[in-house]
């Protein structure tokens, strides 16, 4: 398998500073306090669908509204941001056989969660929880170097 996780992560675009992210529960999406699916759906009807493509947080070329709050980040910081998630995703891509060797180990052990030593700062840190009824996913994170995974 390939991992091309860099020119996936390309798509990540550079959302207005007050996006909060999509609420699936409903509630303010943003830093200002505008519901903006309430306003989507306000314009569109409640059956309306292309709400995140058409939010104008996110640069959308049609956007459904403007925004006079509208605050994108500058280049060098979007660049600063991708360059630190290039770093991530290089630490991750690295760590990935250790991830996938505690990963194994659980599954055959049959363990949920367990505390092991983490690959990246080699403290026994590392707290790890594998859905063991359901579909074998782990996730984990480091209490010592902060490293933090998904796989
Ligand atoms: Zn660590």
């Amino acid at each position: 398998m390939t991992l091309d996780l860099k020119n996936h992560l390309a798509m990540r675009g550079n959302p207005c500073r007050h996006y909060l992210g999509f609420k699936f529960n409903g509630g303010s999406e943003c830093a200002r306090g505008r519901n903006l699916r309430r306003l989507f759906y306000k314009k569109y009807g409640n059956e309306a669908i292309g709400y995140l493509l058409k939010t104008p947080c996110n640069g959308s070329p049609e956007p459904f509204c403007n925004c006079p709050d509208i605050d994108v980040r500058t280049d060098a910081e979007v660049a600063e941001k991708a360059a630190k998630d290039d770093a991530a995703t290089d630490k991750f891509v690295a760590l990935l056989p250790k991830i996938q060797k505690i990963k194994a180990a659980m599954i055959e052990d049959g363990k949920a969660a367990a505390i092991y030593i983490c690959p990246n700062c080699f403290a026994k840190t590392l707290h790890v929880r594998c859905n063991i009824g359901g579909n074998k996913h782990v996730h984990g994170g480091c209490s010592e170097c902060k490293f933090g995974f998904l796989e």
